[in-house]
């Protein structure tokens, strides 16, 4: 079955609260970029990507939606729409780089590869090892009392993962609020279950993080994300022998390629996997099993993203061996194109229709540009 014709359509999506941390500035409103792909026989597979991504990935909507229409839809059309180890060669080779505008072609082929065969994306990547994602929440830059207001919620909510954002203007603040929060998961007993970790968004230099991580490990923080900046693997492993907790990449640790040149270096314990990073669903697959074989943990989350875009994260974690999701990133849209995919909490259900297993009201998106 060949694919005849691919789609290109953008959707304002804003927040029901705006959030901000150390890198991304206050961010109001999501901008999100599909990718239709169309067989001849009129099934449809859609990806999603966040276009408004520019402090994390260097991405604009405009230079996404570029990318995809002059140098990767085009060659997609008249392609088996069935054969993702081809498709994945021509998006890949379509130009370096560019990962977002890859990950929304590369879901879209999952999706439509799915739903040709009638089967969920995971069946497609050799079965399902997780029918549910109990994923991490966030506390973010707020008052003392409002993080200890939260962490509660978080926990009487049966979360165990949480994650502080760091980083802020003073260090005290963030200490104060990592502190409050530890209190909070000891006086609910619960801190021999909870996964407690910080992001500070590569807030740091070197010499801070140490001091600042260390400070930090006192409250029982067990993994610190990203505290320095996001080029230099050599201030990470710095970090590393000098720092008693486990370090995830997030920022630094895009591709394989990326992944690789990390490991040889010793510079991680974890990375988080992210779709719009690595490329898409291929690419995060390669990535688990790099790191599985050399025992580097991983996560599996995304950006704040619409359901779509989450949709494809969810099923790369339906097939993950690991515990560390991070995948409702679409919650706090106020409304949302795509619909099917069920939130309990913090828990995520692996859906089970063929595809990403979600659907897309295509009336509420704009369509940018089609190629047939
Ligand atoms: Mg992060």
């Amino acid at each position: 079955m060949k694919i005849k014709n691919v789609s290109v359509y953008t959707c304002l999506q804003p927040l029901k609260i705006p959030f901000s941390h150390a890198s991304s500035g206050l961010v109001t409103n999501l901008e999100g970029v599909y990718v239709k792909l169309e067989a001849e026989d009129g099934t449809a597979g859609f990806g999603e990507v966040r276009g408004n991504c520019s402090y994390f990935t260097g991405d604009t909507t405009g230079a996404v939606v570029s990318t995809i229409c002059s140098a990767i839809a085009p060659k997609m059309v008249g392609q088996d729409a069935e054969n993702l180890n081809v498709l994945h060669q021509i998006i890949e080779e379509s130009l370096v780089g560019n990962t977002a505008a890859k990950a929304a072609c590369d879901c879209a082929a999952y999706d439509l590869a799915g739903k040709l065969a009638g089967k969920p994306v995971y069946e497609l990547l050799g079965g399902k090892l997780n029918d549910r994602l109990p994923s991490e929440e966030n506390i973010p830059f707020m008052t003392v009392e409002e993080a200890e207001k939260r962490a509660e919620e978080i926990i009487d909510s049966g979360c165990r993962f949480i994650k502080v954002r760091v980083g802020g203007q003073q260090f005290r603040y963030d200490e104060e609020r990592v502190s409050a929060v530890w209190d909070v998961i000891r006086s609910r007993g619960v801190q021999d279950e909870v996964v407690y970790s910080v992001d500070a968004n590569q807030a740091w230099n070197t010499r801070e993080a140490i001091r600042n991580l260390n400070r930090l490990a006192e409250y029982g923080v067990t993994i610190a994300e990203q505290p320095v900046h996001y080029n230099s693997p050599i201030r990470l492993k710095e970090l590393k022998e000098n720092c008693p907790m486990k370090l995830f990449g997030d920022e630094c640790v895009a591709t394989v390629e990326d992944l690789a040149r990390y490991i040889e270096m010793g510079a991680v314990d974890g990375i988080h996997i992210k779709l719009i990073k690595c490329g898409g669903i291929y690419n995060a697959v390669r990535l688990m099993n790099l790191a599985k074989a050399h025992e580097i943990e991983y996560m599996i989350g995304g950006m704040d993203e619409g359901m779509m875009a989450v949709a494809a994260a969810v099923q790369c974690g339906a097939v993950a061996e690991t515990k560390l999701f991070e995948v409702h990133g679409h919650v706090r849209i106020k409304a949302d194109a795509t619909s099917g995919l069920v939130v309990h909490g913090s828990v995520v259900e692996v859906p089970d229709g063929p595809g990403l297993g979600v659907t897309v009201r295509e009336e509420m998106l704009k369509k940018v540009f089609s190629a047939i």
